[in-house]
């Protein structure tokens, strides 16, 4: 069945105001040919205004790798409210990246309110989950799996789901040239949407499903041709504008 890919670009703690024009520059060039699936980019939080202003016009969507889990503004130094993305024309969040529950103690009740307050303010979130080594070494993926995205159906409902993405990121393949295989990726793809056809088989069916753990160009082919993956969320390829580019022309060849 034909399907509508997402390719989004997580730069994470990457980039200057000249690099993310010449990046951008390369990509709006091509980003014409490539009409037939959804892209986005998702600077750091600082360069979203800029980015946001070269893309105008563009069909590449802005995203945020990250958002406060307040709703409200305030008195909370150095955090950036979901409203203030939307004001910045952003679109689309990355929530419950693993950089984010290992390096900066995000558990699952704060990437459930962080999913919340993304919807609240008309955002896309893109919710990440995957297991770590260890975990699936000790057989506990899917166990990892599930309680990652039961943590915002639980406290969200289902219905919070439709519209959204889910990524799954094994932790073990983001950043270190270690991809899941394809069946790895199937397997955990398949599982995902099981558990959330176990709520709504309709919303199960619906939600596009991410790929994401040093997906190269060279790799995509393999992973986006799964039945169950949609698209992919792409870290250290979505630096160099001819990678990602034709990381986005595989998915374009098999849409
Ligand atoms: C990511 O940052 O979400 C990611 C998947 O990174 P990489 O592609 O570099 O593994």
């Amino acid at each position: 069945m034909a399907r509508r890919y997402f390719v989004a670009g997580n730069w994470k703690m990457n980039g200057s105001i000249k690099a993310n024009a010449d990046l951008l520059g390369d990509l709006l060039r091509q980003a014409h040919e490539l009409a037939a699936i959804d892209m986005a980019v998702c600077p750091p939080a600082v360069y979203i205004d800029s980015v946001g202003r070269q893309l105008i016009g563009s069909a590449i969507a802005l995203g945020a790798q990250n958002l406060s889990d307040q709703d409200k503004a305030g008195a909370f130094t150095g955090e950036i409210q979901a409203a203030m993305l939307a004001d910045l024309a952003c679109t689309h969040v990355l929530v419950g990246h693993s950089e984010r529950r290992a390096l900066y103690g995000e558990d699952d009740a704060t990437v459930a309110r962080k999913f919340g307050v993304a919807k609240a303010a008309g955002l896309t979130p893109i919710l990440c989950i995957g297991e770590t080594l260890a975990e699936r070494e000790a057989g506990n993926t899917h166990a990892v799996l599930e309680r990652q995205l039961r943590a915002v159906i639980d406290v969200h409902g289902v219905a919070a789901i439709d519209g959204t993405m889910i990524a799954y990121e094994p932790v073990w393949a983001i950043g270190t040239g270690h991809t899941a295989s394809p069946q790895q990726a199937q397997d955990a793809h398949r599982f995902i949407r099981g558990v959330m056809s176990g709520f709504d088989a309709s919303i199960a069916g619906s939600t596009r499903l991410l790929y994401g753990g040093s997906v190269k160009a060279d790799n995509a082919a393999g992973l986006f041709s799964c039945e169950d993956v949609d698209g992919g969320l792409i870290g250290g390829a979505a630096l160099k504008a001819a990678e990602f580019l034709a990381i986005c022309s595989v998915a374009r060849a098999l849409a």
